[in-house]
Parts: structure tokens; sequence; C-alpha cells
């Protein structure tokens, strides 16, 4: 972040915040990412922890036991996360559960599942890819068949950030088998000792290593009725699409943080490197390579914050969000690039905080939509 810069959303009390998230952060998380790296996931008490100290669901309100916060105290708590390349905690998709439930559950369901969430007693997922089907939501093809009070499901996901360690499910399924797009409906699993539940092994992928992306299979699972997200059938495409805008600005908020602490880490490595009878910072092709790269992410950081204002006010549309999403990931692969050039060898090291964040970016033009989906979004209003 440019040092004379202020986000126009930050004010006293998320600066307090910020000091508690980021003690918190280098307390809890920086000294257990190693391990957690080697395990593949987290562990269940570090996310019960973050939930008794306050780090959860800091945008619900208090009634369901959340902080009674806005979206400026979830990107908080993501900053300090990605800003140091902590990628393994999937605070983005347990947020978007527990905004699922807040914004098309019943109250029943509200006051069942949201103070657990915000507790840490139910870690939180969303599942809707498929082997057969990621982009093209409309094809899929898990089947919640009605037998009574129960719904009977059968299926697989594929994909499934916090897949490893999810307790409270929302799995968007087919409830008519002719419905096309209305046919769709989000059922939410309690997976633990759930008959017929089985989480496949974590995947090994190219980044992002100590967050537990797994697939999930459902054989004959029994979920009873009033687990139906809102109670109506065929109402899960919409919901969906209208929490869109939330999860695509989660995304910009890692981006962004992601180009800032990648920055400030270049910087100090530069300075400190000696070439050449001088430091790497005293070459003009560093110190204009930088400079770009600290241009794209300044001007990223203003565009995120005018949509941070905006989705803690309600009101950022899905093309700007698409945008924020779009672009900000997209220019991050550049700053990163940037950044692990200006390390020489020592960038393309696993020890380095640029070579695991240059590693965990990827993921960011492909998850939560895809930059094509993005442009498609975007090209629709014009
Ligand atoms: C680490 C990770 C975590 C994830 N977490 C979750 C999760 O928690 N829950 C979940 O449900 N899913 C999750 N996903 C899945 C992710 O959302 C999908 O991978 C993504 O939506 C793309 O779907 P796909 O992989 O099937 O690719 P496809 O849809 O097959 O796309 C392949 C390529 O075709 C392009 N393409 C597709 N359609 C169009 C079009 N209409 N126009 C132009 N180009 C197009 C795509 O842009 C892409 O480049 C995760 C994925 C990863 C890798």
């Amino acid at each position: 972040m440019m040092q004379d810069y202020q986000s126009p959303w930050m004010d006293e009390d998320l600066a307090i915040f910020r000091a508690a998230a980021s003690r918190f952060v280098e307390a809890e998380m920086v000294p257990n990412e190693d391990r957690w790296r080697k395990q593949q996931h987290l562990d269940k008490s570090f996310w019960r922890l973050a939930g008794k100290q306050g780090f959860l669901c800091t945008d619900i309100p208090e009634q369901y036991g959340g902080g009674g916060g806005d979206f400026r105290h979830e990107a908080v708590f993501f900053e300090e996360q990605w800003r140091r390349g902590l990628s393994g905690m999937g605070q983005g998709v347990h947020s978007i559960t527990a905004h699922y439930i807040l914004n098309h559950g019943t109250d029943a369901q509200r006051q069942r599942w949201l103070p657990q969430m915000a507790s840490g007693d139910l870690i939180g997922a969303i599942a809707m890819t498929e082997p057969g089907t990621g982009s093209d939501l409309k094809a899929i093809k898990t089947r919640a068949t009605r037998e009574g009070d129960e719904y009977v499901i059968n299926g697989s996901k594929l994909f499934i950030t916090n897949g490893y360690l999810c307790e409270l499910l929302a799995l968007v399924v087919r409830t008519d088998a002719a419905g096309g797009a209305r046919g769709l409906s989000i059922v939410m699993l309690e997976t633990r000792d759930l008959p017929g539940f089985k989480v496949g092994r974590i995947l090994d992928k190219m980044g992002q290593k100590s967050q537990d992306t797994c697939e999930l299979f459902f054989d004959n699972v029994r979920v009873p009725v009033a687990n139906l997200l809102g109670g109506e059938e065929g109402r899960g495409f919409a919901q969906l699409m209208s929490d869109l805008p939330y999860e695509r600005t989660q995304v910009g908020v890692q981006s962004v943080a992601m180009m800032e602490g990648a920055l400030a880490e270049t910087v100090a490595y530069v300075k400190g490197r000696a070439a050449f009878g001088a430091s790497l910072f005293d070459l003009q092709n560093t110190r204009f390579r930088l400079a770009e790269a600290q241009a794209t992410a300044h001007v990223a950081r203003v565009f995120l914050d005018h949509c941070i204002l905006n989705v803690a006010a309600g009101k950022l549309d899905s093309a700007s969000a698409a945008m924020c999403k779009y672009w900000t990931s997209e220019r991050l692969q550049q700053v990163l690039d940037t950044c692990l050039q200006m390390h020489g060898g020592y960038g393309y090291m696993d020890e380095y905080l640029i070579c695991r964040m240059y590693a965990d970016a990827r993921v960011a033009r492909i998850y939560a939509g895809t930059s094509e989906i993005m442009l498609e979004v975007i090209a629709r209003g014009l």
C-alpha cells in the first residue's frame, strides 16, 4: 500500500480490529503454516480458536452470534492473512456459506447454524463444481430426490475448498431433473457422521498447500427436508447468483493484499541485496519494474476500496464485482512475476514467500468464476 494512502473505509475501530487480527495471525497462523502445508489442512482447533476470538462471521448480525460488523471487517482479517502469503484458511467460503444462510435461509435455519459457524464449531463449505461441470452451473447433476420428509442425495463434487474439514456443507443439487437452472436447490448438510457422505483425498495442488481442497461423494445421503435452504425448491441458482458480488470481491481482496505483501517483501529484498557494487534497488531496471508494479497495485487498491465500500453498503453490482475479480487477479500474476524475477534464483525456492505466493495466486483467475466468465458478465452490460 502507498505509505500515505489510507483506505477510505478504514476507521479507528477497524484499526483496532486490524491490530488484533495482525497479532492473531502472527501468533496462531504463521508458526503453524509449514506444518499445515505438510498435512494439507489447518487444525480444527485453530478454527474454534478463531471463532472464540471473534474472527469468524464478523459481518453476521449479533443476534445470530456474529460480530455485527460488515464486509470491511471480513476484508481486514482477509488482508492480514493474504499479505503474509497465508492461503490455507477457507475464510472466504466459510463466510459465503454463512451469507447464504443469512440472506436466503428461514429464521429457524439462521438460528440453528449461524451461531455455530460464528463460534467455529461448524466449519462451512460450498459445493457447486462437479467432475463434469464447473463454469456451466446449470449442468449440475448431483441429484436430491424427495422421499417423505427427507431428500436422498447421490452424486459427487470436485475442488471443494474446506472439503476435508467442513462440518456444514451448502450443497447445490438438482431437485428437478427437467428444470435447467430452475431445477437447482441448495441443501445444507451437517456432515459429521453422516451416512453415505465421503470425503475423497485432499487434492495435490500447484499452490495453496495448506488449504484442504477435496472431492466429495454422496451415496444415498439422507437429509431432512427442513435442510432445504429457504424451504422452497428451485431457488438455488437465484440464491447463488445474488451473493456472487460478495464472493468475487473477496478474491479482489486476496489479490490486492498479495500484491501489496509481495511488493513490500521485494522492495526490502532488493534494497538488501548487493550487486555490481551497489544494491539491486539502485539499478534503474529494478526501480522501473517495481515502480510499474507499485502503480498497478495502487490502482487496484483504489478500485478495490470502492468495491469494498459498496459491498459493505449492500449495493455492489455484478459487473463491477466481475471487473474487480478479473482485473485484480490478472494483474496479480504480472506483479508477482516481477517480484519473483527481482529475487533471482531465491524467488524460485519454496521457502521464499514470493515463490509460495506465485504458486498460490494462479488459481485466483480460475475459482469463483474464471476470468473468461468475468468477461462474459462484463460484456453483457456493454
Ligand atoms: C483451488 C480451487 C478451489 C475451488 N473451490 C471451490 C469451492 O469451494 N466450491 C466449488 O463449488 N468450486 C470450487 N472450485 C471450482 C472452480 O470454481 C472451478 O474450477 C471453476 O469455476 C472453473 O470450472 P472448471 O474447472 O470446470 O472449468 P471449465 O468450466 O471446464 O472451464 C475450462 C476453461 O473453459 C473456459 N470457459 C468455460 N465456459 C466458457 C464460456 N462460456 N466462455 C468462454 N470460456 C469459457 C473457462 O474460462 C476455462 O478457461 C475450486 C477450484 C480450485 C482450483
